[in-house]
């Protein structure tokens, strides 16, 4: 027997999934909703002005592609550090942040999740009920055990928020807690502002240590209002891990940008901590890859290309709340007595459409509508014209 001949076929992933039968259907009245990307007016999916711009710059310097450093471009994880935290905020002015390049979200959050093994191995990590379907399995495959905590309550389609603080009174200190800091994914349910004050509060009391997992920032309220929350916890102290990414805030899915930043509470042990990061990325993948890195640190501390960035974010952010609110006003036609009004209280790119897997199962076979079997849309892959059809397909299958 060979070395392989008793491995088993990986369970398919369920998105990608969906994705391959939508390019095989033959239907050209065919809508993906399946995906986590944003797509324009236009059904495509955008290569920002301020991108382009920066990489004409980047071309005209012609620079040779050495290594960057191990916890990648400085320029990079600076602008990265003063974007997530503020720039005058006091973990910044202190010194108390580090914040090392990765790839994407995804590899900010396995960075974070390797390192917390390593210093923390007994705790246990905590995730939403329902969460990203890769937080699961991403946390076990560094070695931890994964629990759930309330989140979605069905019958509000709001967050079962008192189920949720009363798991986070009983957690164990030392539990590692994964929250979404903004646009929930896949429920688009987010927390209120007063609401957060009570989880800061329990995270800080019990001494939980709090993963922020910021993945859409500018697509829920702006930039600012986004990263509120960050600022809000850094404030409180105490350990604070943050991924972010800048896949969909830039348009930039395959160049894989995001970072790890983690807060401590002195620079001499944010020292030691970024010390012992970068050995974690060294024994990974060495150093970042550079493109990316370079295009989202001239944007970002380019006044110009800032403010253009900005602007373009905006439109997508608002592009996305007007397909939610020709949703609800479209379905209030079609499919009178059914309320959706829930859909433009959601944020960001999702919606947790409450449809059921019977009615997303007749959305692809009799209209080529293709969601996700929880119920799930991608809010951001509606357009002028394709609306009319996805209302209409929905109405029928209600
Ligand atoms: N975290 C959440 C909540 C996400 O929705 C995503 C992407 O869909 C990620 C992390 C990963 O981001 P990236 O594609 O930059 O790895």
């Amino acid at each position: 027997a060979s070395l392989f001949s008793a491995i088993e076929m990986a369970p398919r992933d369920p998105i990608l999934g969906i994705t391959e039968a939508f390019n095989a259907d033959k239907n050209p009245a065919k809508v993906n909703l399946g995906v986590g990307v944003y797509y324009d007016d236009n059904g495509k999916v955008p290569l920002l002005e301020c991108v382009r711009k920066a990489e004409a710059q980047l071309m005209e310097k012609a620079a040779p592609r050495t290594y960057l450093p191990i916890d990648g471009l400085a320029a990079y994880d600076k602008a990265v550090q003063e974007l997530v935290f503020g720039a005058d905020s006091a973990v910044v002015q202190e010194k108390r942040a580090v914040t090392a390049q990765a790839l994407g979200g995804t590899g900010a959050l396995k960075l974070g999740a390797d390192f917390l093994k390593r210093f923390s191995p007994n705790a246990q990590v905590w995730i939403s009920d329902p969460s990203w379907e890769n937080h699961r399995a991403l946390f076990e495959s560094a070695g931890f055990v994964v629990n759930t905590y309330p989140y979605y309550d069905a019958s509000t389609r709001g967050v079962n928020f008192a189920g949720m603080l009363q798991a986070l009174e009983t957690m164990p200190a030392g539990s590692i807690v994964v929250l979404h800091a903004c646009c929930h994914n896949p429920t688009g349910a987010d927390l209120t502002e007063d609401q957060w004050t009570d989880v800061i509060r329990v995270v800080a009391s019990r001494g939980l240590i709090p993963f922020l997992d910021m993945a859409y920032q500018g697509f829920g309220d702006g930039i600012d209002a986004d990263g509120k929350v960050v600022r809000r916890f850094a404030d409180a102290g105490g350990p604070l891990f943050v991924s972010n990414s800048f896949s969909k805030s830039f348009s930039l899915y395959g160049e894989r940008v995001g970072a790890l930043s983690i807060a401590a509470v002195s620079a001499e042990e944010a020292a030691r901590v970024l010390s012992q990061l970068k050995r974690v990325i060294r024994t990974n993948y060495s150093n970042p890859p550079i493109h990316g890195g370079q295009v989202v640190a001239t944007v970002l501390s380019t006044p110009e290309l800032r403010q253009m960035w900005e602007e373009e974010l905006a439109v997508m952010r608002v592009r996305i709340r007007e397909m939610r609110q020709a949703m609800v006003q479209k379905l209030k036609e079609k499919a009178p007595g059914q309320n959706f009004d829930f859909v433009v209280r959601q944020r960001g790119m999702f919606s947790y459409s409450g449809l059921t897997k019977e009615q997303v199962q007749r959305l692809r076979e009799e209209f080529s509508i293709y969601a996700i079997d929880t119920g799930r849309i991608c809010v951001a892959a509606l357009n002028s014209r394709n609306i009319d059809t996805v209302v209409g397909a929905i109405a029928k299958v209600l």
